[in-house]
Protein backbone atom coordinates (compact mmCIF):
# COMPACT_ATOMS: atom_id res chain seq x y z
CA UNK A 1 0.00 0.00 0.00
CA UNK A 2 1.12 3.42 -0.76
CA UNK A 3 0.24 7.31 0.28
CA UNK A 4 1.78 10.57 -0.63
CA UNK A 5 1.59 13.61 1.31
CA UNK A 6 3.83 16.70 0.48
CA UNK A 7 4.59 16.29 4.39
CA UNK A 8 4.37 13.64 6.84
CA UNK A 9 5.38 14.33 10.25
CA UNK A 10 5.90 11.47 12.78
CA UNK A 11 4.85 12.27 16.37
CA UNK A 12 2.03 13.81 17.74
CA UNK A 13 3.42 16.34 20.53
CA UNK A 14 3.83 19.55 21.02
CA UNK A 15 6.61 19.85 18.62
CA UNK A 16 5.17 17.85 15.61
CA UNK A 17 1.26 19.23 16.03
CA UNK A 18 2.39 22.79 15.68
CA UNK A 19 4.49 21.76 12.79
CA UNK A 20 1.40 19.75 10.85
CA UNK A 21 -1.04 22.20 11.83
CA UNK A 22 1.05 25.34 10.10
CA UNK A 23 1.93 23.44 7.32
CA UNK A 24 -2.02 22.80 7.02
CA UNK A 25 -2.48 26.11 7.12
CA UNK A 26 0.36 26.97 4.59
CA UNK A 27 -1.45 24.62 2.14
CA UNK A 28 0.70 21.53 2.36
CA UNK A 29 -1.11 18.26 2.74
CA UNK A 30 -0.16 16.98 5.90
CA UNK A 31 -0.28 13.69 7.23
CA UNK A 32 0.58 13.19 11.01
CA UNK A 33 1.53 9.46 12.17
CA UNK A 34 1.88 8.78 16.31
CA UNK A 35 2.58 5.70 17.70
CA UNK A 36 0.17 5.49 20.65
CA UNK A 37 -3.35 5.17 21.02
CA UNK A 38 -3.80 9.00 22.34
CA UNK A 39 -2.39 12.13 22.55
CA UNK A 40 -0.30 13.48 25.49
CA UNK A 41 0.70 9.87 27.16
CA UNK A 42 4.35 11.47 27.64
CA UNK A 43 4.59 12.75 31.01
CA UNK A 44 5.52 16.38 31.57
CA UNK A 45 4.77 19.20 34.24
CA UNK A 46 2.44 21.00 32.32
CA UNK A 47 4.43 24.21 32.60
CA UNK A 48 4.08 26.79 29.98
CA UNK A 49 4.23 30.51 29.88
CA UNK A 50 2.22 33.33 28.62
CA UNK A 51 4.10 33.43 25.25
CA UNK A 52 4.55 29.99 24.88
CA UNK A 53 0.29 29.03 25.06
CA UNK A 54 0.22 31.83 22.66
CA UNK A 55 2.47 30.34 20.36
CA UNK A 56 0.90 26.94 20.20
CA UNK A 57 -2.11 29.28 18.55
CA UNK A 58 -4.35 27.78 21.63
CA UNK A 59 -6.82 30.17 23.57
CA UNK A 60 -6.53 29.67 27.29
CA UNK A 61 -9.20 27.56 28.32
CA UNK A 62 -10.44 25.46 31.36
CA UNK A 63 -10.23 22.26 29.23
CA UNK A 64 -6.67 22.03 29.45
CA UNK A 65 -5.12 24.95 31.94
CA UNK A 66 -5.03 23.60 35.75
CA UNK A 67 -3.66 26.27 37.06
CA UNK A 68 -2.76 30.13 36.36
CA UNK A 69 0.16 30.98 38.39
CA UNK A 70 1.61 34.22 39.46
CA UNK A 71 5.43 33.95 39.85
CA UNK A 72 7.94 31.34 41.33
CA UNK A 73 9.75 30.76 44.60
CA UNK A 74 13.36 29.03 43.95
CA UNK A 75 15.11 27.42 47.13
CA UNK A 76 18.31 27.25 48.40
CA UNK A 77 19.87 24.47 50.25
CA UNK A 78 19.49 26.37 53.06
CA UNK A 79 15.60 27.11 52.64
CA UNK A 80 15.67 30.06 54.69
CA UNK A 81 17.25 31.77 51.49
CA UNK A 82 14.95 31.83 48.61
CA UNK A 83 14.18 34.13 45.98
CA UNK A 84 10.63 34.58 45.46
CA UNK A 85 8.97 36.74 42.27
CA UNK A 86 5.76 38.23 41.07
CA UNK A 87 5.73 37.60 37.36
CA UNK A 88 4.08 41.55 37.38
CA UNK A 89 6.77 42.41 39.27
CA UNK A 90 9.54 41.58 37.09
CA UNK A 91 7.92 42.20 33.85
CA UNK A 92 6.44 38.96 32.73
CA UNK A 93 3.32 38.05 32.23
CA UNK A 94 1.35 35.07 34.35
CA UNK A 95 2.58 31.39 33.51
CA UNK A 96 0.41 28.18 33.14
CA UNK A 97 0.20 24.69 34.46
CA UNK A 98 -1.29 22.74 32.04
CA UNK A 99 -2.99 19.00 31.80
CA UNK A 100 -0.48 18.14 29.03
CA UNK A 101 -2.55 15.48 27.59
CA UNK A 102 -5.58 17.87 27.62
CA UNK A 103 -3.38 20.33 26.20
CA UNK A 104 -1.90 18.07 23.46
CA UNK A 105 -5.03 16.67 22.77
CA UNK A 106 -6.41 20.09 21.85
CA UNK A 107 -3.46 20.60 19.64
CA UNK A 108 -4.24 17.33 17.90
CA UNK A 109 -8.06 19.10 17.57
CA UNK A 110 -6.85 21.78 15.98
CA UNK A 111 -4.00 20.35 13.50
CA UNK A 112 -7.30 17.97 12.18
CA UNK A 113 -9.64 21.18 11.91
CA UNK A 114 -6.86 22.67 9.81
CA UNK A 115 -7.04 19.75 7.23
CA UNK A 116 -4.01 17.29 8.23
CA UNK A 117 -4.99 13.54 8.21
CA UNK A 118 -3.75 11.94 11.20
CA UNK A 119 -3.09 8.01 12.19
CA UNK A 120 -3.01 7.01 15.83
CA UNK A 121 -1.04 3.72 16.63
CA UNK A 122 0.94 4.15 13.89
CA UNK A 123 4.23 3.89 14.08
CA UNK A 124 6.61 4.89 11.57
CA UNK A 125 9.25 2.02 11.27
CA UNK A 126 11.92 3.39 9.19
CA UNK A 127 12.60 6.49 6.53
CA UNK A 128 12.71 5.85 2.44
CA UNK A 129 16.02 6.82 0.99
CA UNK A 130 16.14 7.41 -3.07
CA UNK A 131 19.26 9.01 -4.24
CA UNK A 132 20.16 10.19 -1.06
CA UNK A 133 17.25 12.34 -0.30
CA UNK A 134 14.56 10.96 2.22
CA UNK A 135 11.50 10.48 -0.13
CA UNK A 136 9.02 8.87 2.68
CA UNK A 137 8.77 6.84 5.50
CA UNK A 138 7.35 3.61 6.38
CA UNK A 139 4.88 3.17 8.94
CA UNK A 140 2.61 0.43 11.03
CA UNK A 141 -0.47 1.97 10.20
CA UNK A 142 -3.17 1.24 13.25
CA UNK A 143 -0.62 -1.62 14.38
CA UNK A 144 -0.80 -3.81 11.43
CA UNK A 145 -0.61 -2.89 7.96
CA UNK A 146 2.98 -1.92 7.16
CA UNK A 147 2.56 1.24 4.50
CA UNK A 148 4.59 3.25 2.76
CA UNK A 149 3.98 6.68 2.89
CA UNK A 150 6.38 9.05 0.33
CA UNK A 151 6.62 12.77 1.46
CA UNK A 152 8.35 15.55 -0.41
CA UNK A 153 9.89 16.14 3.59
CA UNK A 154 9.60 14.19 6.80
CA UNK A 155 9.57 16.43 9.64
CA UNK A 156 10.76 13.67 12.72
CA UNK A 157 9.32 14.78 15.70
CA UNK A 158 9.08 11.43 17.65
CA UNK A 159 10.90 12.48 20.87
CA UNK A 160 14.22 11.81 22.72
CA UNK A 161 14.38 8.57 22.48
CA UNK A 162 13.19 7.95 19.30
CA UNK A 163 15.86 6.25 16.51
CA UNK A 164 14.33 7.24 13.36
CA UNK A 165 16.59 9.88 12.15
CA UNK A 166 19.62 8.73 13.68
CA UNK A 167 21.64 7.48 11.12
CA UNK A 168 21.68 10.67 8.93
CA UNK A 169 21.36 13.04 11.54
CA UNK A 170 22.83 11.45 14.85
CA UNK A 171 21.98 13.07 18.17
CA UNK A 172 25.87 13.37 18.89
CA UNK A 173 28.14 12.70 21.73
CA UNK A 174 27.02 15.83 23.45
CA UNK A 175 23.40 14.91 23.83
CA UNK A 176 22.79 14.74 27.31
CA UNK A 177 19.70 12.76 28.97
CA UNK A 178 18.75 13.82 32.48
CA UNK A 179 15.69 11.20 34.08
CA UNK A 180 12.86 12.59 35.92
CA UNK A 181 10.31 11.17 37.81
CA UNK A 182 6.63 12.89 38.61
CA UNK A 183 4.24 12.21 40.89
CA UNK A 184 0.93 13.91 41.10
CA UNK A 185 -0.51 14.83 44.72
CA UNK A 186 -3.57 15.68 46.81
CA UNK A 187 -3.27 17.66 49.93
CA UNK A 188 -0.01 19.81 48.80
CA UNK A 189 0.25 22.39 51.06
CA UNK A 190 1.48 25.47 49.08
CA UNK A 191 0.27 28.96 48.21
CA UNK A 192 -0.98 27.54 44.44
CA UNK A 193 -0.60 30.92 43.02
CA UNK A 194 3.43 29.69 42.73
CA UNK A 195 5.32 27.63 40.89
CA UNK A 196 8.20 25.89 43.49
CA UNK A 197 11.62 24.62 43.13
CA UNK A 198 14.01 23.17 45.10
CA UNK A 199 17.98 22.95 44.23
CA UNK A 200 21.09 21.63 45.96
CA UNK A 201 23.07 18.95 46.41
CA UNK A 202 21.36 17.05 49.07
CA UNK A 203 18.06 17.56 47.23
CA UNK A 204 18.45 17.39 43.83
CA UNK A 205 22.22 16.67 42.41
CA UNK A 206 22.71 18.85 38.96
CA UNK A 207 18.96 19.29 39.16
CA UNK A 208 15.85 20.21 40.98
CA UNK A 209 12.92 19.30 42.63
CA UNK A 210 9.35 20.65 41.33
CA UNK A 211 6.50 21.80 42.61
CA UNK A 212 3.79 23.08 40.29
CA UNK A 213 0.11 22.93 41.73
CA UNK A 214 -2.62 22.18 39.40
CA UNK A 215 -5.71 23.58 41.49
CA UNK A 216 -7.73 22.10 44.42
CA UNK A 217 -4.51 21.16 46.71
CA UNK A 218 -3.31 19.29 44.11
CA UNK A 219 0.16 19.45 42.80
CA UNK A 220 2.67 17.87 40.27
CA UNK A 221 5.44 16.82 42.08
CA UNK A 222 8.61 15.93 40.85
CA UNK A 223 12.73 15.96 40.33
CA UNK A 224 15.09 15.83 37.57
CA UNK A 225 18.44 14.40 38.64
CA UNK A 226 21.78 13.56 37.12
CA UNK A 227 22.05 10.55 39.84
CA UNK A 228 20.46 7.15 39.59
CA UNK A 229 17.27 6.05 41.49
CA UNK A 230 15.74 9.43 40.86
CA UNK A 231 12.04 7.93 42.36
CA UNK A 232 14.35 7.48 45.89
CA UNK A 233 15.64 11.27 45.02
CA UNK A 234 11.70 12.32 45.02
CA UNK A 235 10.79 10.45 48.30
CA UNK A 236 13.41 11.70 50.04
CA UNK A 237 12.43 15.13 49.06
CA UNK A 238 9.30 14.83 50.25
CA UNK A 239 10.00 12.92 53.32
CA UNK A 240 12.33 15.99 53.85
CA UNK A 241 8.96 18.21 53.56
CA UNK A 242 6.37 17.19 55.87
CA UNK A 243 5.08 20.28 56.55
CA UNK A 244 4.20 20.31 52.76
CA UNK A 245 3.00 16.90 52.05
CA UNK A 246 1.75 15.79 55.56
CA UNK A 247 -1.27 13.23 54.46
CA UNK A 248 -0.99 13.79 50.60
CA UNK A 249 -1.59 10.92 48.45
CA UNK A 250 0.26 9.87 45.26
CA UNK A 251 -2.45 9.74 42.39
CA UNK A 252 -0.34 9.18 39.52
CA UNK A 253 3.63 8.21 38.88
CA UNK A 254 5.25 8.79 35.67
CA UNK A 255 9.02 8.91 34.40
CA UNK A 256 10.96 10.13 31.24
CA UNK A 257 14.06 11.85 30.65
CA UNK A 258 14.81 15.06 29.85
CA UNK A 259 17.37 16.25 27.07
CA UNK A 260 19.14 19.03 28.67
CA UNK A 261 22.80 19.20 26.56
CA UNK A 262 21.73 21.78 23.92
CA UNK A 263 21.37 21.46 19.99
CA UNK A 264 22.13 18.38 18.48
CA UNK A 265 24.81 19.18 15.38
CA UNK A 266 22.64 19.44 12.60
CA UNK A 267 18.76 19.39 12.49
CA UNK A 268 18.42 19.07 8.33
CA UNK A 269 18.85 16.58 5.56
CA UNK A 270 17.50 16.03 1.94
CA UNK A 271 14.04 15.46 2.42
CA UNK A 272 14.38 15.47 6.24
CA UNK A 273 13.94 18.16 8.86
CA UNK A 274 14.44 17.02 12.85
CA UNK A 275 12.21 19.07 16.24
CA UNK A 276 11.50 19.20 19.32
CA UNK A 277 12.87 17.24 22.11
CA UNK A 278 14.65 14.76 19.44
CA UNK A 279 16.53 17.96 18.20
CA UNK A 280 17.36 19.12 21.94
CA UNK A 281 15.05 21.82 21.79
CA UNK A 282 14.68 22.29 25.24
CA UNK A 283 16.27 25.08 27.83
CA UNK A 284 18.81 23.02 29.43
CA UNK A 285 18.68 24.81 32.54
CA UNK A 286 14.70 24.42 33.61
CA UNK A 287 14.13 21.54 30.98
CA UNK A 288 11.20 23.52 29.87
CA UNK A 289 10.69 21.91 26.44
CA UNK A 290 6.95 22.89 25.61
CA UNK A 291 7.42 26.21 24.37
CA UNK A 292 11.13 25.64 21.93
CA UNK A 293 9.55 22.62 20.62
CA UNK A 294 6.89 24.08 19.21
CA UNK A 295 8.96 26.81 17.92
CA UNK A 296 10.91 24.91 16.13
CA UNK A 297 7.81 23.01 14.92
CA UNK A 298 6.48 25.80 13.72
CA UNK A 299 9.80 27.28 11.82
CA UNK A 300 10.43 23.86 10.20
CA UNK A 301 7.02 23.53 8.97
CA UNK A 302 7.06 27.31 7.48
CA UNK A 303 10.50 26.39 5.64
CA UNK A 304 9.85 23.01 4.51
CA UNK A 305 6.35 24.24 2.89
CA UNK A 306 8.64 27.29 1.31
CA UNK A 307 11.08 24.64 -0.10
CA UNK A 308 8.41 22.54 -1.56
CA UNK A 309 7.03 25.42 -3.64
CA UNK A 310 10.17 26.07 -5.06
CA UNK A 311 10.81 22.27 -5.57
CA UNK A 312 13.82 22.31 -3.58
CA UNK A 313 13.81 20.19 -0.89
CA UNK A 314 17.53 19.34 -0.51
CA UNK A 315 19.50 19.67 3.31
CA UNK A 316 21.03 23.42 1.79
CA UNK A 317 17.90 24.94 0.93
CA UNK A 318 16.16 23.20 4.31
CA UNK A 319 19.28 24.74 6.35
CA UNK A 320 17.17 27.87 6.46
CA UNK A 321 15.57 26.38 9.45
CA UNK A 322 18.60 25.87 10.94
CA UNK A 323 19.28 29.27 10.53
CA UNK A 324 16.43 30.40 11.66
CA UNK A 325 16.57 28.70 14.82
CA UNK A 326 20.23 27.93 15.89
CA UNK A 327 20.91 31.44 14.15
CA UNK A 328 18.43 32.94 15.66
CA UNK A 329 17.37 33.57 19.60
CA UNK A 330 16.26 29.88 20.38
CA UNK A 331 19.96 28.68 19.78
CA UNK A 332 21.34 31.44 21.50
CA UNK A 333 19.10 30.64 24.47
CA UNK A 334 19.74 27.37 24.40
CA UNK A 335 23.51 27.75 23.98
CA UNK A 336 23.38 30.29 27.24
CA UNK A 337 20.90 28.50 29.31
CA UNK A 338 24.06 25.52 28.93
CA UNK A 339 26.37 27.28 29.44
CA UNK A 340 24.78 28.91 32.80
CA UNK A 341 23.65 24.99 34.02
CA UNK A 342 27.10 23.35 33.35
CA UNK A 343 29.06 26.63 35.67
CA UNK A 344 25.96 26.30 38.36
CA UNK A 345 26.33 22.40 38.88
CA UNK A 346 29.18 22.94 40.01
CA UNK A 347 28.70 25.30 42.68
CA UNK A 348 28.64 23.64 46.29
CA UNK A 349 25.29 23.93 48.53
CA UNK A 350 27.03 27.15 50.43
CA UNK A 351 27.52 28.75 47.12
CA UNK A 352 24.29 28.20 46.26
CA UNK A 353 22.69 29.71 49.19
CA UNK A 354 25.22 32.66 48.34
CA UNK A 355 23.88 33.11 45.30
CA UNK A 356 20.57 32.99 46.05
CA UNK A 357 21.67 36.26 48.55
CA UNK A 358 22.69 37.82 45.78
CA UNK A 359 19.82 37.25 42.92
CA UNK A 360 16.81 38.65 42.41
CA UNK A 361 13.63 36.89 40.71
CA UNK A 362 14.22 38.70 37.22
CA UNK A 363 17.77 37.45 37.77
CA UNK A 364 16.51 33.63 38.35
CA UNK A 365 14.06 34.36 34.66
CA UNK A 366 16.91 35.42 32.62
CA UNK A 367 19.60 32.78 33.75
CA UNK A 368 17.26 29.87 34.00
CA UNK A 369 16.23 31.14 30.09
CA UNK A 370 19.29 32.24 28.76
CA UNK A 371 18.36 35.68 28.60
CA UNK A 372 20.27 38.67 29.21
CA UNK A 373 22.78 36.17 31.39
CA UNK A 374 25.54 38.92 30.77
CA UNK A 375 23.63 40.98 33.17
CA UNK A 376 23.20 38.71 35.38
CA UNK A 377 26.86 37.47 35.25
CA UNK A 378 27.96 41.17 36.08
CA UNK A 379 25.92 41.14 38.77
CA UNK A 380 27.28 38.11 40.21
CA UNK A 381 30.85 39.42 39.47
CA UNK A 382 30.56 41.61 43.29
CA UNK A 383 31.25 38.15 45.29
CA UNK A 384 34.73 36.94 44.81
CA UNK A 385 33.94 33.37 44.50
CA UNK A 386 30.94 33.33 42.43
CA UNK A 387 32.90 35.31 40.38
CA UNK A 388 35.45 32.86 39.46
CA UNK A 389 33.07 29.70 39.58
CA UNK A 390 30.56 31.04 37.66
CA UNK A 391 30.31 35.25 36.35
CA UNK A 392 33.41 34.38 33.97
CA UNK A 393 31.77 30.73 32.61
CA UNK A 394 28.91 33.32 32.15
CA UNK A 395 30.57 35.94 30.35
CA UNK A 396 32.90 33.50 28.01
C1 LIG B 1 8.84 14.67 33.95
C2 LIG B 1 8.94 15.79 32.92
C3 LIG B 1 8.44 17.03 33.24
C4 LIG B 1 8.52 18.07 32.29
N1 LIG B 1 7.97 19.28 32.63
C5 LIG B 1 8.00 20.29 31.73
C6 LIG B 1 7.37 21.53 32.02
O1 LIG B 1 6.78 21.72 33.10
N2 LIG B 1 7.42 22.52 31.09
C7 LIG B 1 8.06 22.34 29.88
O2 LIG B 1 8.10 23.28 29.08
N3 LIG B 1 8.63 21.17 29.57
C8 LIG B 1 8.60 20.13 30.44
N4 LIG B 1 9.15 18.93 30.11
C9 LIG B 1 9.72 18.76 28.75
C10 LIG B 1 8.60 18.61 27.70
O3 LIG B 1 7.66 17.68 28.15
C11 LIG B 1 9.18 18.19 26.35
O4 LIG B 1 10.27 19.02 26.03
C12 LIG B 1 8.15 18.28 25.22
O5 LIG B 1 7.08 17.39 25.43
C13 LIG B 1 8.82 17.95 23.88
O6 LIG B 1 7.86 17.85 22.87
P1 LIG B 1 8.14 16.97 21.56
O7 LIG B 1 6.92 17.15 20.71
O8 LIG B 1 9.46 17.26 21.00
O9 LIG B 1 8.25 15.46 22.07
P2 LIG B 1 7.24 14.52 22.81
O10 LIG B 1 6.32 15.30 23.67
O11 LIG B 1 8.07 13.47 23.45
O12 LIG B 1 6.37 13.87 21.64
C14 LIG B 1 6.91 12.90 20.77
C15 LIG B 1 5.76 12.07 20.23
O13 LIG B 1 6.25 11.19 19.23
C16 LIG B 1 5.64 9.92 19.37
N5 LIG B 1 6.51 8.95 18.72
C17 LIG B 1 7.72 8.50 19.13
N6 LIG B 1 8.25 7.64 18.24
C18 LIG B 1 7.34 7.55 17.23
C19 LIG B 1 7.31 6.81 16.02
N7 LIG B 1 8.32 6.00 15.65
N8 LIG B 1 6.23 6.92 15.21
C20 LIG B 1 5.19 7.72 15.57
N9 LIG B 1 5.17 8.44 16.72
C21 LIG B 1 6.23 8.36 17.53
C22 LIG B 1 5.51 9.79 20.88
O14 LIG B 1 4.54 8.81 21.22
C23 LIG B 1 5.12 11.20 21.28
O15 LIG B 1 3.72 11.39 21.25
C24 LIG B 1 9.11 17.87 31.02
C25 LIG B 1 9.62 16.60 30.71
C26 LIG B 1 9.52 15.57 31.63
C27 LIG B 1 10.06 14.21 31.27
Amino acid sequence: MKSSYDIVVVGGGPAGLVAARTAAEKGAKVLLVEKENEFGRKPCGGGLSSNGLRLSGLEPSERFVENVVEGFVVYAPDESKYVKAENVEIGEEPGYVLDKRSFVYHLALSAADAGVDVWIRSPAIKLVFNDGFVTGVVVKRDLKDVVTVEAKVVIDASGYASRLSRDVLPQGKDYILIPAVQYKMTDVKVDDRFLYFYVGNEVAPEGYAWIFPTGRKTANVGIGVMRPGAKEWLDRFIARHPDIFRGSKILKFESAAVPVGGLIPKLVYNGLMVVGDYAGQVIPLTGGGNHSSMAGGKMAAEVAVAAIGEGDVSASRLSEYEKLYVGGRWGKRIRDSLRAMKAISKLSDNELNRLAELLDGKDIVDLANGINVGRVAKKILSDPVLAAKLAIALLS
